[in-house]
């Protein structure tokens, strides 16, 4: 495991390195590329890239290799896991294009005692229910809506609610997670689809957050200029409709493929949005909530990497219940394989109760190629994020070297 992560720490914090792996994998996970240039055909392409970059943020291949990931996650203290299926569709703004990278590529109707069926939601239905039962009472399962197809996709493009097959699916899950205690992301994707995708989440939030209960978070992009404005309207729904707020924020990761007028003009302007976001939710102040209205139930998800960001929250918070103020409650995710650093600092900060802060971990299933648009966004996260990741690299290249010590001082 340490040299796998010494091997994509090494390749992640030179760009010389990252930039030509990320060509050479968007080239093989190309689905119509010959047997010996096909991922998903040639086995010794199979294997390495699974060995290396598939095993480093993903949990695996199969039901029960992704249950014995989970399994290995949570011994190392984490509060539960959030675990997504891969499948998705993809939103390049540059090209105008859409595509499937997972299996979930074409779309299919049959006609059966005269209902129509349509086989990618039922069969992105089938793995998010199947991911359900890889996964616990106190866990997370994070969706990832655009997977269900190109129906879903395009009802999401015109702001419509999806095929009524995708809404009894939705049901389900909901239903099923609530029964079970497991709570419910749903990711944020590109623009493109995102008013949709709201549209559904909001309505999932109404249904089952009730009595003062989150099972339902939505995600909300901080790197959107539009994202304040958008929790305020959402806020508003949960104050006048009486339902819990789930408010998972992220920074966003569909910068390469967004619109970038859209998008904060700075990175410095997208932190001091994602700051403000979190630290006016735990002040229980947005807008004019918690100033001349009241502050709506709202619990938070704080999903970063950004030790800045998750330290001060977690600060805030504890300030404020020793000062007896009110807060929300609040928890926090990184993707598995990322920042683990963060994730323990976060662990190791115990509260007035002796209680660490819930921390989870992030991870994805699925065949290869649904995961291959996850990993490459990954990869731009990591280019991105050149000192983090240098960090990272000079930290296992330490740990690698004092292993290495030992084994001969040993011998
Ligand atoms: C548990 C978990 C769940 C997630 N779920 C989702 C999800 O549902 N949807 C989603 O879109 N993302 C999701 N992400 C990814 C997230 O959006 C970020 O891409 C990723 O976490 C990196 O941001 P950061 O907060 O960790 O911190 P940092 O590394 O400090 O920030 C990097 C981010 O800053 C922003 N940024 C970088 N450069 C600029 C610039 N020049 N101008 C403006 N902004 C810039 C980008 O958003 C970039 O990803 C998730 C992340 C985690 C940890």
């Amino acid at each position: 495991m340490l040299l796998r992560s010494l091997l994509v720490a090494t390749i992640s914090s030179r760009k010389w390195l990252l930039v030509p792996s990320m060509r050479i994998l968007d080239f093989f996970s190309q689905p119509h590329r010959a047997w010996i240039l096909n991922l998903e055909k040639n086995p010794v392409l199979n294997a390495i890239v699974k060995k290396t970059f598939y095993d480093q943020f993903c949990a695996g291949t199969t039901p029960a290799e992704t249950k014995t990931c989970v399994k290995t996650l949570k011994a190392l203290g984490f509060r539960g896991v959030i675990l997504t299926y891969a499948s998705e569709i993809l939103f390049d703004h540059k090209s105008g294009e859409a595509h499937s990278p997972g299996a979930a590529a074409g779309e299919a109707r049959k006609e059966g005692a005269g209902i129509k069926v349509d086989d990618v939601i039922e069969s992105w239905r089938a793995g998010t229910v199947g991911t359900i039962d890889l996964i616990e009472e106190g866990d997370i399962l994070a969706i990832k809506t655009s997977g269900a197809g190109p129906a879903v996709v395009n009802a999401f493009k015109k702001g419509d609610l999806p095929p009524q097959q995708m809404l009894d699916a939705l049901n389900e899950i909901g239903t099923k997670c609530k029964e079970r205690n497991i709570q419910i992301i749903v990711d944020a994707e590109s623009q493109h689809y995102q008013s949709g995708i709201d549209r559904i989440a909001l309505d999932m939030m109404r249904k089952f957050n009730t009595d003062g209960r989150v099972v339902v978070y939505n995600t909300y992009q901080a790197y959107l200029k539009s994202s304040h404005s958008l929790i305020l309207s959402h806020l508003a729904s949960a104050a006048r409709e009486n339902f819990t707020f789930g408010l998972k924020v992220v920074r966003g990761a569909y910068i390469a493929t967004e619109d970038r007028a859209l998008i904060h003009d700075t990175k410095e302007d997208t932190d001091n949005n994602y700051n403000s976001i979190a630290q006016g939710a735990l002040r229980q102040q947005l807008g004019e909530f918690g100033v001349s209205r009241p502050f709506p139930s709202v619990k938070l998800f704080l999903a970063s990497h950004n030790r800045d960001s998750v330290i001060s929250a977690q600060r805030l918070h504890e300030q404020r219940i020793a000062a007896g103020l009110p807060t929300v409650d609040v928890a926090f995710g990184q993707l598995h394989g990322m920042s683990d650093e963060v994730s323990f600092s976060l662990l190791s900060m115990k509260g007035r109760d002796g209680q660490p802060p819930a921390v989870f971990k992030c991870s994805t299933w699925g065949s290869m190629s649904e995961c291959i648009g996850y990993l490459l966004r990954r990869a731009v996260e990591n280019r991105d994020a050149v000192l983090r990741t240098n960090d990272e690299y000079v930290a296992l290249k330490k740990e690698a070297g004092r292993r290495l010590k030992s084994l001969f001082g040993a011998a």
